[in-house]
């Protein structure tokens, strides 16, 4: 099932990209928050390569599970600064950097590790009380900032929109972040920035024709999660 799965969402993503005249890369990371390893050890049977979790310990649980480390790790959900130092350990790309408190101290602890972090900057675009991210007036000061930090790359802006009744209605809020990350590549040098990470399950398909080239997919892929 989950292969079908998968294939399904890969058509729709190609159908998206096409509508859309696109014909670059564009990375599906599965979503297996609350999924167990033995559906990630299919997924990755069947071509995933990326896999997106929410939480520290679930994700170095299941890491242990993965020893020659064939995945890519991407923290979707938020990070406490106070867990820094985990999520530096665990993954390749973290997406929700959304405050400067939190952005020094990954920097800070990569250092310690003697890695350089990748990031993504989250931007709260709709401005959703419940939604972490930071806002879009604080987004150039935080790029700025970035730069400043020698154990941070940042790689790309991270977005997610509102559960609309009218799915149409998230469009012009990927079209936002679009613009921002449009923006943003001209502040960083050549190529650092190349992720606009956006979409889901119930959106993913307006994402990629506002031009996302990672959507986070997870219940079109696993089914729903049990909590
Ligand atoms: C859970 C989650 C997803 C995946 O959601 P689905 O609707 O199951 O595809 C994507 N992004 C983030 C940030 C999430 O927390």
């Amino acid at each position: 099932m989950i292969k079908e799965n998968i294939e399904a969402v890969k058509k729709r993503m190609a159908d998206a990209a096409a509508r859309a005249g696109r014909t670059d890369e564009i990375t599906l990371v599965a979503v297996t928050k609350n999924h167990p390893v033995e559906y990630m050890k299919e997924a990755a049977a069947d071509g995933i390569t990326d896999v997106g979790e929410n939480r520290i310990q679930e994700a170095l649980q299941k890491r242990e599970a993965f020893p020659d480390n064939q995945l890519k790790w991407h923290l979707i959900g938020h990070l406490q600064t106070n867990k820094a130092k985990h999520g530096v350990a665990c993954f390749d790309l973290i997406h929700s950097i959304d405050s400067e408190h939190l952005l020094r101290a990954v920097d800070k602890e990569a250092a310690k590790l003697g890695k350089v972090q990748d990031i993504l900057l989250q931007v709260n675009v709709a401005r959703e009380e419940s939604k972490f991210g930071m806002d879009v007036e604080a987004f150039p000061a935080m790029c700025e900032l970035a730069e400043t930090l020698t154990h941070v790359r940042v790689q790309g802006l991270m977005c997610i929109a509102p559960n609309y009744e009218h799915i149409e209605d998230v469009r012009p809020v990927f079209r936002i972040a679009g613009a921002l990350y449009e923006d943003m590549k001209s502040k960083f040098s050549d190529g650092q920035v190349r992720y606009l990470s956006m979409g889901m399950t119930h959106d993913f398909e307006i994402a990629i024709e506002e031009g996302a080239n990672i959507v986070r997919v997870g219940t079109a892929i696993f089914g729903p999660r049990n909590y």
